[in-house]
C-alpha cells in the first residue's frame, strides 16, 4: 500500500475542500476502496473519510419517498422497516449481497462506487484499460466467465457488481451529490457508465463530488416484486446474473406497470424501458415472460467462457417474473 495522510472531516465544507487536493479520495466502509489499495490499483495520497459527516439517517416524506443518507450502512438500510414496508425490492437485493459483516461495514455511497470485479482490473500483470487507459483489456480474449454480455465495448467488458445499485436502478432512484459548484442530482439511470472508449470512468460522477443521499421516489412496487441473483456459491458471491422486477397490477390482474434491471450482464445495472413497455396493459403469463425476456437479451453478445449468461440471463428473468406475480398472490 502507498503511503497516504488521513483526514476526518466533521463538516462537509471541510470534506469539499481536502478532496481539492490532488489525488485525494473519499472513503466510507473502505470494503472496496482499502482492497484496491493494498493490490496498488487505487493510489490515493488523501484519504477524506466521511464518516464523521451528518450523512445518516434514513427519512420518509409525506409524498412516500425516501431518503437514505450515504453514511446509511447497508444493513441499517435493508432492514429499516419503512424500506422493508415501501421498497421491499431493495432490501432484498442488499441482503442478497457480500456477507452481514460486509454489509455492516459498507455505506450506502460506497456501494454505488464499489468497481468492478473483474479479475485482471485487480491484477497489475495483466492489461486492463480500465486501471491503465490505453494499455489493453485480457479479459477480451482471456478468462471471461463473469463479463458483460450487454453494452460491452472493444475496450472494455467488465460488469457492474453492485447487488443494490440494479435495484436502485428499477425504483428510479436519484442521487444526490455536493461538490463545491453546489448541489445537484443525478439520476441513478445516468449515473453509471457504459465503457465505451472511456472504462476507467465508472460513473458521471466528478471527482470532488461528495454522495450525500439517494432518494427513492414514493413507488407501488410493495407487492409484486423479485430480486433473484444466480452465483457461482449460493451466498458471499458477486452475481452471474440478477434481475430485480416489479409489478404493479391491475385488480383484474392486468399490468399497470413494470420494472425490470439486470445486473451481472452490463457495465452498469441493465435497465430495459422498452421491455417494460411490453409488458404494460398484458396479463402476466409464461409466453409473454418469454417474449419479453428473449426482446431483453436480442442484442446480447457472449465470449469464449460467458456466452451462456446470454441464455441464462432469459432464464432469470422470466422466473424472476414469475416469481414476482406469485410472490403477491400468496400474501
Ligand atoms: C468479499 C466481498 C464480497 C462482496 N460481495 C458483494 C456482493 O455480493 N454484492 C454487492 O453488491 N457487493 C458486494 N461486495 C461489495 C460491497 O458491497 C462494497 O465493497 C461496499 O458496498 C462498498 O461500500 P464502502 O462504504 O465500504 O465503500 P468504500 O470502499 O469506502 O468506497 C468505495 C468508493 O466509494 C467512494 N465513496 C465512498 N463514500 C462516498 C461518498 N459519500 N461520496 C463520494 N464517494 C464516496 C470511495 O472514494 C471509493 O471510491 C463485496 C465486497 C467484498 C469485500
Ligand atoms: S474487462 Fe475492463 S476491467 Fe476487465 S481487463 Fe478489460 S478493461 Fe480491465
Amino acid at each position: 500500500m502507498n503511503p497516504f495522510s488521513y483526514h476526518r472531516p466533521t463538516e462537509t465544507k471541510d470534506a469539499l475542500s481536502q478532496i481539492q487536493k490532488a489525488n485525494a479520495k473519499f472513503i466510507g466502509g473502505g470494503t472496496n476502496l482499502i482492497d484496491l489499495m493494498k493490490e496498488y490499483v487505487e493510489k490515493p495520497s488523501e484519504l477524506i473519510d466521511v464518516n464523521a459527516l451528518n450523512l445518516r439517517g434514513v427519512k420518509t416524506h409525506a409524498d412516500g419517498s425516501i431518503d437514505i443518507g450515504a453514511l446509511v450502512s447497508n444493513a441499517d438500510c435493508a432492514y429499516h422497516a419503512d424500506i422493508q414496508t415501501h421498497a421491499p425490492l431493495l432490501s432484498a437485493a442488499i441482503l442478497a449481497g457480500a456477507s452481514p459483516q460486509l454489509r455492516n461495514m459498507a455505506t450506502c455511497g460506497g456501494n454505488l462506487l464499489q468497481r468492478t470485479r473483474c479479475y485482471y482490473f485487480y491484477d497489475k500483470a495483466t492489461k486492463c484499460n480500465k486501471r491503465e487507459p490505453g494499455s489493453g483489456c485480457d479479459a477480451i480474449e482471456g478468462f471471461n466467465r463473469i463479463h458483460a454480455v450487454l453494452g460491452q465495448s472493444s475496450s472494455c467488458i467488465a460488469v457492474h457488481p453492485s447487488d443494490m445499485c440494479v435495484a436502485l436502478a428499477a425504483l428510479n432512484a436519484e442521487i444526490h451529490v455536493r461538490s463545491p459548484r453546489g448541489e445537484r442530482v443525478i439520476s441513478i439511470l445516468e449515473f453509471h457508465r457504459l465503457p465505451e472508449s472511456t472504462p476507467e470512468q465508472d460513473t458521471n460522477l466528478h471527482p470532488d463530488e461528495l454522495i450525500t443521499m439517494i432518494r427513492l421516489p414514493a413507488n407501488p412496487y410493495a407487492t409484486h416484486f423479485n430480486y433473484l441473483k444466480v452465483r457461482d456459491r449460493s451466498s458471499y458471491a458477486f452475481a452471474l446474473v440478477s434481475a430485480a422486477v416489479a409489478f404493479d397490477l391491475e385488480d383484474g390482474g392486468t399490468i399497470k406497470s413494470a420494472r425490470l434491471a439486470m445486473g451481472g450482464v452490463a457495465h452498469k445495472p441493465w435497465r430495459d424501458l422498452e421491455a417494460e413497455r411490453m409488458l404494460t396493459g398484458k396479463r402476466p403469463s409464461k409466453d409473454l415472460f418469454a417474449t419479453v425476456a428473449k426482446h431483453v437479451f436480442a442484442k446480447a453478445r457472449g465470449y469464449k467462457h460467458n456466452q451462456f449468461k446470454v441464455q441464462l440471463g432469459e432464464r432469470v428473468l422470466v422466473r424472476s417474473m414469475t416469481e414476482a406475480i406469485e410472490k403477491g398472490v400468496k400474501r
